[in-house]
């Protein structure tokens, strides 16, 4: 399948203060791992993925109780709340009057035609989308019949069938997802669903696995649709904890430099050469750049030996020079630091180039 550039082309839809679609932007997302229901303990995680970079929330929506919490939430949380329904339309409702900025629930499980209306209607008016989210290992019977097992014909099968429900009551404010575990059948499915229709898409690879595996099959599964130009907003899912998601996400759009806030580390592998503890100083450098939101490359290098002019493009780092280190700027050396405030010399410029991008 040829190149698809699909990102740009969707429709922009709305989400809290934010826009899906219709940029060359993908926006992160993470879903909480409390009880809804426990307003605490889910504003206090929301917070903190917030704080490494999640744009938009979603949450589980199983019962009255989580519905009920919804509006407190909302309240207490300063980036947009998804909320994620399965077929009951009066827990979506109670959500919708709760402040949801968006709804994720599939029109077509939804039931009678009154009910996806009552639904449809009151997104309407409040004037928030809905996703729809196909799901490999959940399609309908009679495409699974169709296909004899879940293909990507038939998960774009499915979605065309959620938004023709949606787009024949005059709905069009509607973000797809292509969800597989199976990293070709999520590929072939969202390139499928990009040229079928315009709606923005909304990435996973879903059950991707636990921290290390389910990072590596996220990357491959996703890195390859977005490097085709496809998708608007993204998910990793892994078994872990949600903040290590939106790590995930961030890593991995700085690669295609679809992030504009984000500081990016260039690191070398290390070899016979090296001159400082160059892993446990990249480890420090990398957990201090998740606080920065500032497009720096910073670069660390175990010695000196192919030059600073090595990493031309970093707009600052430093290379090992025996028990102490060069640091530089944009490939010229700027002064020699000892390795024991090396790190913390380096954090001070990154910290001065921060300012003057946040000042700009
Ligand atoms: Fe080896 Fe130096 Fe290259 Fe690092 S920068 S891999 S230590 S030669």
């Amino acid at each position: 399948m040829g190149e698809i550039i699909h990102r740009t082309k969707t429709r922009p839809v709305k989400v809290g203060n934010l826009t899906i679609g219709g940029a060359d932007q993908v926006i992160i997302q993470s879903m909480t791992t409390t009880k809804t229901h426990d307003v605490e303990a889910t504003v206090r995680e929301i917070n903190r993925l917030e704080e490494a970079g999640c744009q938009i929330v979603r949450v589980a929506c199983p019962d009255e109780r989580a519905a009920n919490a919804i509006s407190e939430i909302k309240k207490r949380i300063n980036i947009p709340l998804v909320v994620d329904i399965h077929f009951d339309y009066r827990l979506a409702l109670k959500a919708i009057e709760g402040g949801a900025d968006k709804i994720r629930i599939n029109p077509g499980n939804i039931g009678k035609r009154e009910r996806v209306e009552a639904v449809v209607k009151a997104a309407k008016e409040k004037g928030i989308p809905i996703r729809i989210g196909v799901n490999a290992g959940s399609l309908e019977r009679n495409i699974l019949k169709k296909y004899g097992y879940p293909t990507a014909d038939g998960m774009v099968e499915s979605a065309l069938h959620h938004i023709k429900i949606l787009e024949d009551l005059d709905f069009h404010d509607i973000i797809v997802s292509m969800k597989a575990s199976d990293v070709n059948l999520a590929i072939e499915a969202y390139e499928k669903a990009a040229q079928a229709f315009d709606y923005p898409l909304h990435l996973g690879i879903t059950e991707s696995g636990t921290l290390f595996a389910g990072t590596v099959k996220s990357a491959a599964g996703l890195g390859a649709i977005l490097s085709k130009g496809i998708g608007n907003t993204l998910r990793v899912s892994l078994s872990a904890d949600p903040v290590e998601e939106v790590k995930v996400a961030r890593e991995l759009l700085k690669s295609f430099g679809l992030i504009a806030n984000a500081a990016t580390l260039v690191s070398c592998p290390t070899c016979g050469r090296i001159e400082i503890d160059l892993i446990k100083i990249a480890n420090e450098v990398e957990e201090y750049l998740q606080t920065i939101k500032a497009p720096i490359k910073v670069s660390v290098l175990g010695c000196a030996v192919n030059g600073p002019g090595e990493a031309k493009e970093a707009d600052i780092g430093i290379a090992g020079a025996r028990g102490e280190g060069l640091l530089f700027k944009k490939g010229k050396t700027v002064r020699k630091v000892p390795e024991a405030t090396m790190v913390d010399e380096l954090k001070k410029e990154i910290d001065k180039m921060a300012e003057e991008y946040y000042k700009k």
